[in-house]
């Protein structure tokens, strides 16, 4: 239902969590956060309920400069722990947060998932697991498994952000038919990304609309966005003129 990502800020913890509190107004049922350190350590935590439930979860240990949050509306599987996202691959390599449908992700599991050990009864978990399939058994890179990936589903609705504990500073970005922002940011702030620019209006004013069928690779140095056919694509930010 609603999503945010940050990388390259220390405050990462507290970024995500004032993002997904600007986004309750959508509505959801469930919600959850994965941040990494960039020293190994990585934290994923994830409650039911009202969001209250989550901040309060999460402790002062919790800390990170690049993370993903999400607040769920369930359409497949039911509202659980287990099935709010971050969703993660068996490995614990890769995770991912989803708003959206995938409409085959059945027909997906049948024939390239046999063998792997599923945690959620979610539409995204086997998003995440083909991306961890693809760069793990055909040795791809991220972005090969994840564009390979992309063009499995056939269509159907979503906005991803994705992460993997062997680039920590990176977000993986898609989206179709489903809307998702890049907020443009400074060295202080680092990059952020967000399903509605009123989830990050604290921390830039400026942001890029992504297209359908783009991949964005966003570090907290660089946004880099390139079309399905893997060419560079260059898009100046818009200015949005209202106060968080
Ligand atoms: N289809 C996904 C799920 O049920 C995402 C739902 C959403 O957009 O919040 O977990």
């Amino acid at each position: 239902c609603g999503i945010v990502g940050v990388t390259g800020n220390k405050d990462a913890v507290n970024i995500l969590l004032n993002g997904l509190k600007k986004l309750e107004y959508r509505g959801y049922d469930s919600a959850g956060i994965y941040v990494n350190d960039q020293n190994g350590k990585d934290y994923l935590i994830k409650r039911k309920g009202n969001i209250s439930h989550l901040i309060n979860a999460v402790g002062p240990d919790v800390k990170g400069s690049t993370g993903i949050g999400h607040t769920r509306w369930a359409t497949n599987g039911k509202v659980s722990v287990e099935n709010a996202h971050p969703q993660f691959s068996q490995d614990n390599r890769f995770y991912l947060v989803h708003n959206g449908v995938i409409e085959n992700y059945k027909e997906l599991k049948n024939k390239y998932l046999k063998g792997v050990k599923f945690t959620s009864q979610t539409d995204t978990e086997v998003v995440v697991q083909l991306v961890d399939k693809f760069a793990t058994t055909e040795n791809l890179s991220t972005k090969q498994a994840f564009f390979k990936t992309l063009n499995l589903l056939n269509g159907s609705s979503y906005s991803f952000l994705l992460m993997d504990r062997e680039h920590p500073d990176t977000l993986f970005v898609a989206k179709n038919k489903s809307p998702l922002l890049v907020g443009v940011g400074n060295d202080k702030t680092g990059n952020v990304v967000c399903s509605d620019s009123l989830a990050m209006l604290n921390i830039t004013h400026d942001f890029i609309a992504l297209k359908d069928g783009e991949v964005v690779t966003v570090k907290p140095h660089s946004i880099e966005i390139q079309n399905l056919a893997g060419d560079r694509v260059e898009r100046k930010p818009f200015h949005v003129d209202m106060d968080a």
